[in-house]
């Protein structure tokens, strides 16, 4: 049997547009004999969300140096690893880590070029 959409109803009232499992009529959600199933998906679900908000307080709420930076990125290494991070997550972490880098490196060029210009006599010393 070709797996098509559910043919449940929702709570709304609605015809379920969840795909049917292999096999059956109804999608996960609308199956009585997958209760098991569900409730492990919906334990992984909470386990990733009580990761990020590990992760979360393990922050600094004050801005962070590039070194703190390092240190978060260190550790989004490990957790991921070690396979208690979700990979969005880690590469969600990355990309802000990248920009941060950038702005960073962004703020050196400017106040080597300042420092440059000042000793070149193009402009008034600080
Ligand atoms: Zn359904």
């Amino acid at each position: 049997m070709k797996a098509g959409r559910c043919t449940a109803t929702t709570k709304a009232g609605k015809p379920c547009s969840a795909q049917a499992r292999p096999g059956k009529r109804v999608c996960l959600w609308h199956d009585a004999e997958a209760a098991e199933e569900r409730r492990k998906n919906a334990a992984k679900g909470g386990q990733a969300r009580s990761n990020l908000a590990r992760l979360k307080r393990s922050l600094p709420t004050e801005p962070l140096a590039f070194t703190d930076v390092q240190g978060v990125l260190g550790a989004v290494l490990r957790d991921l690893l070690a396979g208690k991070l979700d990979p969005p997550v880690a590469n969600a972490a990355a990309n802000v880590a990248r920009a941060f880098a950038a702005i960073a490196q962004a703020g050196e060029m400017e106040d080597r070029i300042r420092e440059l210009e000042t000793r070149a006599g193009l402009r008034e010393p600080a």
